[in-house]
């Protein structure tokens, strides 16, 4: 680990947030600029953070590219347009990023977001939602929808604490906890399912012609996963549940977009650290040692990783579940 220490990385790496960042201090020079430009659609923008590629008519997605050292977004998002309105999704990490995403809506639909969701707690998909409020409006601003949970961590939890978000945050419209609601957005409905498992709470949005999934973070595509927060055997039981036909895109929390293939892997690779710790649970190896002890087989494929300061999270967070 080159510009900064094994300890400070520990005790950075908190929220998804930090790992990026941390990520992108360490990757190799190689790496920064190339991670997560793969594309599957036609790019409608593109930017230093993250570039807009459509999934669907009516359906693009932000990718964002954070290993640059640009910090306005750091997660993906994107946007679902239908008749009646339009949903942004996520609040980034700065007012900048949501207010980006907003512009570029209102650019390729018409209309500003009439419906921001937040997927769950973390700074990367929740501080900058307040973006979202038009400096030109007076009246009929988008109101945020996440859960009570997600509403309440970001309220507790998120640093800097910034006046704006919690105005934003204020008037959330409140996403049940259990089961799927709709969003109608006349010509299109959205299912916005409560999950969890990368987080105490997770949302997924999920349209099903075309078959197009917004995962938040239980999804990661090339990118090792933050388990800071994760409760390992619930993130498996909610990547299977999100596993759909082979035509579907799936639009992963950080990386590019996913298909079959690459879905498929990400499930693999949840496998195999699960295995691994398991065996060195029952063998009372620590998640440091079985951290750096672990490898992921060549089959799965390139996963950025740059330290395995981040295996040891995963142990750890299937030590915390397995007990003792
Ligand atoms: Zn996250």
């Amino acid at each position: 680990m080159s510009r900064i220490s094994r300890r400070d990385f520990v005790a950075r790496s908190g929220s998804c947030a930090a790992h990026l960042a941390l990520a992108a201090a360490v990757a190799p020079d190689a790496l920064r600029g190339a991670w997560a430009r793969t594309t599957l659609g036609p790019v409608v923008a593109r930017e230093p953070f993250g570039s807009l590629e459509q999934v669907a008519e009516g359906i693009w997605a932000l990718i964002s590219t954070p290993l640059g050292g640009d910090r306005t977004t750091l997660s993906n998002g994107g946007v679902i347009a239908g008749r009646s309105g339009v949903i942004a999704i996520e609040g980034f990490n700065q007012p900048a990023g949501a207010a980006w995403l907003a512009t570029k809506a209102r650019e390729l639909t018409g209309r500003w977001p009439t419906h921001v969701v937040v997927t769950h707690y973390h700074a990367d998909h929740a501080n900058g939602v307040a973006g979202y409020l038009s400096p030109e409006k007076t009246t009929g601003q988008p109101a945020v929808r996440t859960t009570e949970r997600t509403r309440d961590l970001v309220l507790q939890k998120n640093q800097p604490p910034d006046e704006a978000r919690t105005a934003a945050l204020q008037k959330t419209v409140l996403v049940p906890a259990t089961g799927a609601s709709t969003i109608d957005l006349g010509n299109r409905r959205v299912r916005v399912v409560p999950r969890n498992g990368h987080t105490d709470s997770d949302l997924s949005l999920e349209i099903d012609d075309p078959s197009v999934v917004f995962c938040g973070d239980l999804v990661w595509n090339g990118m090792f996963p933050n388990y800071v927060d994760a409760i390992p055997s619930r993130l498996s039981a909610s990547v299977n549940a999100l596993r759909r036909d082979p035509k579907t895109i799936y639009v992963p929390g950080h990386g590019s977009l996913a298909r079959g293939p690459e879905f498929d892997r990400y499930v693999a690779m949840l496998g195999e650290v699960e295995q691994a710790a398991r065996k060195a649970h029952q063998a009372g190896t620590s998640a440091a040692d079985a951290g750096a002890a672990f490898t992921l087989p060549a089959s799965l494929g390139e996963w950025t990783l740059f330290n395995k300061v981040f295996f040891e999270r995963a142990f750890a967070a299937w030590f915390r579940e397995l007990g003792g």
